[in-house]
């Protein structure tokens, strides 16, 4: 059949992930984490289930949980949100973002993705019919070059697609960042912000995580997705929540509709309850500090150059050093013969490009951790 998606192939997570299993690597290559789900959380998933609450939760999602979502937007800074017109529960941040897209995105639309970009954007806006418009982060931090992203825009430009903070990078945004994207906003009335903060509360060094939805203006204009499978590392659950206001939420129902429905109920009774005690989401970034730190310190005496990471759970690595070979052949190599998986980091990139970047996933026990350093450590 003829391809709707002719460039798109098996996803890189997939395609390291099994080449790491496949060489009995040490996995350090898709993002998901290595340890746990709280006891409580499961508890009380397998308690819901038990009280009977088998069936469909309300479309937008279990009311319960958009209160405690509200909650938890306005504890951490950000505006108040109408939980009927403003929330919706997704399955996934993947869903809420292919729904954004496939709601606001018309044909002949652009799109800008900032590159280094996670790989489902490009996709979800082809399948809109839109154009993607890639502007390069810049490369030394990975921060947005916004005179590169003015000049990219024109009539046509209906949406710009940030991811703070950024996988695969862990670069945030600053205040001076979030200005001058208000700036862009109001000489660009047409222009919405689909904003990606699956990586909310996992953010270091004293730092603040600058949501959309922290700025009333900017919230108008916005679309802000994120993922409990990062914040409660339950990445096989799918769950997440998009936030728009009513005029864009309402179209974007339109296709979440048909296309999840609703996610699984037992789980959104959970969470709504698992969000009552503000620590849960908290004291995530603490945790993911003390693994960035002790990754850094067990890499210290290799030949890798560390790109600073002030959230998610990755870190870039610059092989320069190392090899002139082009990342993904390194990757390559680096599982078959060494017995460690990443992922190379020009997968996040439309067109080819030689980076000499590779990303490591610390959501992982130290044990792990150190055994992957003493791989590196010896390269
Ligand atoms: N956006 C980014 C930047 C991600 O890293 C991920 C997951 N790795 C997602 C979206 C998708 O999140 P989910 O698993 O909740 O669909
Ligand atoms: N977001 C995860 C990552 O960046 C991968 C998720 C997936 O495999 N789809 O590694």
């Amino acid at each position: 059949i003829q391809s709707k998606l002719p460039k798109v192939g098996t996803t890189i997570f997939t395609v390291m992930s099994k080449m790491a299993s496949d060489f009995d690597a040490i996995n350090l290559s898709q993002g998901f984490p290595d340890f746990p789900v709280s006891e409580k959380l499961i508890d009380l998933v397998y308690q819901n289930m038990q009280i009977g609450h088998n069936q469909y939760a309300p479309m937008p999602g279990l009311p319960k949980l958009r209160e405690a979502i509200a909650k938890k937007v306005s504890n951490t800074g950000g505006v108040d949100l109408n939980i009927e017109t403003e929330i919706t529960v997704t399955a996934g941040a993947t869903e809420a973002i292919f729904s954004s897209v496939l709601a606001t995105v018309h044909s002949g639309d652009e799109v800008i993705v900032l590159e280094p970009a996670y790989d489902c954007y490009i996709p979800a806006i082809e399948l809109a019919g839109g154009k993607p418009i890639p502007v390069s982060l810049n490369p030394e931090n990975f921060t947005p070059d916004w005179e590169k992203v003015k000049n990219s825009i024109t009539d046509k430009t209906r949406m710009l697609i940030i991811n703070f903070p950024h996988n695969p990078s862990g670069a945030i945004l600053r205040d001076d960042d979030i200005a001058t994207l208000k700036e862009i906003l109001e000489g660009n009335p047409k222009l919405i912000v689909l904003s990606d903060e699956v990586y909310e509360h996992i953010i270091f060094d004293k730092e603040t995580h600058l949501s959309v939805l922290k700025d009333e203006f900017l919230a108008s204009r916005s679309i802000a997705v994120s993922s409990f499978g990062k914040t409660f590392h339950a990445t096989g659950w799918k769950i997440g929540y998009m936030v728009a206001p009513e005029a864009i939420m309402k179209e974007i129902r339109k296709v979440h509709q048909y296309n999840c429905f609703s996610v699984h109920t037992p789980s959104q009774y959970a969470m709504a309850e698992y969000l009552q005690d503000e620590k849960n989401y908290l004291g995530v970034s603490g945790m993911y500090e003390k693994k960035r730190n002790f990754f850094q310190q067990a890499i210290k005496d290799s030949k890798f150059k560390v790109i600073p990471s002030y959230g998610t759970y990755f870190q870039l690595l610059d092989f320069s050093e190392v090899t002139d070979m082009p990342d993904l052949e390194f990757a390559q190599y680096l599982i078959k013969e060494k017995g460690l998986a990443s992922i190379p980091v020009s997968a996040f990139y439309s067109e080819n490009q030689d980076h000499h970047l590779l990303r490591f996933c610390f959501a992982k026990g130290e044990e792990t951790l150190q055994k992957a350093a003493d791989i590196l450590c010896k390269i």
